[in-house]
């Protein structure tokens, strides 16, 4: 009896730390599925501290997220707030990281190479190359900066496709919800840019994830970019419904990468 009651309180201790947390007074107006769900999405995007045992951790990554989306300022899940959480998104936290760096991390050399390492069975090979080319010439026209695709040996910005847990702590979720990942620029897995090999991968002819919109994202903070506000941004943390046919950068984007590397303009006069 005593050896059962051991194993049961074992067994108890193991589960996960969410599961012992006492819920938040907002919890109780919204079912349980849905507050762990925010609790995970908050975790990963706004880096709630999952060791604080506290609701008020919780209620403050809450009011961090309100005031990211330009949502009125509850501290309390609602419709707004549990709507945005269901969309598609980059997996790159909304908040910085590491923000003991005061020095934005970019690229130094003016040549950046790259290289694809692997690829979606949506897409064409060539058709991945045309796009990741594409992608990347957006953010070039607006900086000095230019891109060398190799295809053999260490690049600085590798790319490619990839399910589950793929050897970097950040394991893709199946279809929908993460899209992909990227690093911001440095050694070994600086500037890598990863997509989930679940999603459906279109080059807009059909429906699916629209690759060239995901990629010069992803792109964009294998440059050094974090996520915008900005709705219009292509930086926006999350996927939209709209006309990828006709997109480009926005002033937002170009403003950001400008901050970076300067204006293109600035490399001609030298
Ligand atoms: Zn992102
Ligand atoms: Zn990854």
């Amino acid at each position: 009896m005593v050896a059962m009651l051991l194993t049961l309180l074992w067994a108890v201790c193991l589960l996960p730390s969410c599961l012992a947390l006492p819920l938040p007074p907002e919890a109780r107006d919204t079912s349980d599925l849905q507050w762990a769900k925010a609790q995970d999405y908050l975790k990963r995007f706004y880096l709630l501290d999952s060791e604080r045992k506290d609701a008020n951790s919780f209620k403050d990554k809450l009011k961090e997220m309100e005031k990211f989306f330009h949502l009125p300022i509850t501290g309390k899940l609602n419709p707004r707030i549990t709507a945005i959480m269901q969309k598609p998104r980059c997996g790159v936290p909304d908040v910085a990281e590491y923000s003991l760096f005061a020095e934005k991390p970019k690229w130094t050399s003016t040549v950046v190479t790259y290289r694809i390492v692997s690829y979606t069975p949506d897409l064409p090979q060539s058709r991945v190359d045309e796009i990741v080319a594409k992608a990347l010439s957006l953010w070039s026209e607006e900086i000095p900066l230019s891109f060398r695709r190799i295809r053999f040996g260490t690049a600085d910005i590798e790319i490619g496709f990839a399910r589950g847990a793929h050897g970097d702590f950040h394991p893709f979720d199946g279809p929908g919800n993460v899209l992909a990942h990227a690093f911001p620029p440095g050694p070994g897995l600086g500037g890598d840019a990863h997509f989930d090999k679940d999603e459906l991968w279109t080059d807009g002819s059909r429906l699916g994830i629209n690759f060239l919109y995901v990629a010069t994202h992803e792109l964009g903070h294998s440059l050094g970019l974090s996520h915008s506000a900005n709705p219009d941004a292509v930086m926006y943390p999350t996927y939209g419904n709209g006309d990828f046919r006709s997109f480009r950068l926005a002033w937002d984007d170009i403003e950001g990468i400008q901050e970076l590397y300067g204006k293109k303009s600035n490399e001609r006069k030298r």
